[in-house]
């Protein structure tokens, strides 16, 4: 479930689906107002659940399969990972930066 560091109530779904899907870095709570960014966990979590999806298309060409069932995969896949990206956001309080800092 998708909360808020600073104020610690869950974020109703509508506002996950918003902070999914803007591009902005910071997005105001709607319970307290306060700016809450993606964690680094979950960009990094992020990054490598979109990297299966080229995985997931490479695999039906080692395979006879037809451009239907390609498809198909490609739209699971897809959806997938929308899915995961979605149930897995994870809140940070301060926007956290790549590569400052030595906690992984
Ligand atoms: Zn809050």
């Amino acid at each position: 479930m998708v909360k808020c560091k600073n104020c610690e109530a869950q974020w109703p779904a509508n506002a996950v689906l918003k902070r999914y899907i803007t591009l902005d870095v910071g997005m105001d709570c709607p319970h307290c107002g306060k700016i809450q960014y993606l964690s680094q966990e979950y960009r990094k979590r992020s990054i490598l659940a979109t990297l299966l999806i080229p995985l997931l298309i490479l695999l039906p060409a080692f395979f006879n399969v037809s451009f239907i069932a390609i498809a198909l995969t490609f739209v699971a896949a897809f959806i997938a990972i929308t899915c995961i990206h979605l149930f897995t956001i994870e809140l940070a309080g301060e926007e956290e930066t790549w590569g400052n800092g030595y906690n992984g």
